[in-house]
């Protein structure tokens, strides 16, 4: 297994969401805002976040 696929799955067990657009930690429970975007769920802090990366999603996922 890759260093990356250790990190991605350490990343999924702490269940540690991230807004990728303005990199703010939030509670999945608090998450109210998600989208699934190339087989994977993103959780936003606001409808304008979730706005924001459904303009540019390749600039905030590559980003990761
Ligand atoms: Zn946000």
């Amino acid at each position: 297994m890759s260093e990356y696929g250790l990190l991605c799955r350490t990343f999924m067990e702490n269940m540690m969401i991230i807004d990728l657009v303005c990199k703010m930690e939030i509670d999945e429970e608090a998450a109210s805002y998600s989208l699934n975007y190339d087989g994977k769920d993103y959780f936003f802090c606001s409808e304008g976040c979730m706005e924001e990366f459904t303009r540019r999603p390749l600039d905030y996922v590559e980003s990761v």
